[in-house]
């Protein structure tokens, strides 16, 4: 009779210790799988933005609608493009770097496409009074399609603009004095 009360309490006790361990067990597991779960969100979603990136890429590669340019600006008023030709419809990603050292007050540069039928020498004269908006002459400024910063030596400035209409606009620097020699044709084709 006593053996079996001793019994009976052993049972008890392991009983209850088996309960609550396996209490303990189920809350581990569950945590242990919602941080699984987790973390397979957070790869499948980032694996999916990649993806994503990944295709857009290889579309914009097939079917060429990114148009990637690079003009440079030098201390000597010079751009080193004359020309730019881009496709009708695509999009312009355009960097100007100024490879010069002179500073943006005495040899400022940027890149400013302008409309066809824009007076230039008008353009250049009212730009050459905007230092306040950077000489981007707000009176123009529906004539002007695009535009980067005024970039000092050693800066660079990039831009994204749908290519305008097919045709021929200019491009040119409206720091006061530079849009005689820094000019160029910019072809839609
Ligand atoms: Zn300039």
């Amino acid at each position: 009779m006593r053996t079996l009360k001793f019994l009976f309490v052993v049972v008890l006790a392991a009983t209850l210790s088996i309960g609550c361990n396996d209490k303990k067990a189920e809350k581990t597991v569950k945590e242990a799988t919602e941080t699984v779960k987790e973390n397979v969100t957070e790869a499948a979603e980032s694996a999916k933005d990649a993806v994503k990136e990944a295709v857009e890429e290889i579309q914009e590669a097939v079917s060429g609608d990114v148009s990637k340019v690079t003009i440079a600006g030098n201390d000597k008023m010079q751009y080193d493009l004359k020309t730019i030709t881009v496709k009708a419809g695509q999009k312009v990603e355009l960097t100007l770097n100024h490879i010069g050292k002179m500073s943006k007050q005495t040899m400022g540069h940027n890149w400013v496409l302008v409309k066809p039928d824009t007076d230039l020498g008008k353009f250049g004269v009212a730009a050459a009074s905007a230092a306040d908006t950077d000489y981007i002459p707000a009176e123009y400024e529906d004539q002007v399609i695009a535009h980067t910063k005024m970039l000092g030596g050693g800066e660079s400035d990039s831009i994204t603009f749908d290519a305008p209409a097919p045709g021929t606009y200019t491009f040119l620097c409206s720091f006061p004095g530079h849009n005689v020699l820094m000019r160029g044709e910019f072809i839609v084709e």
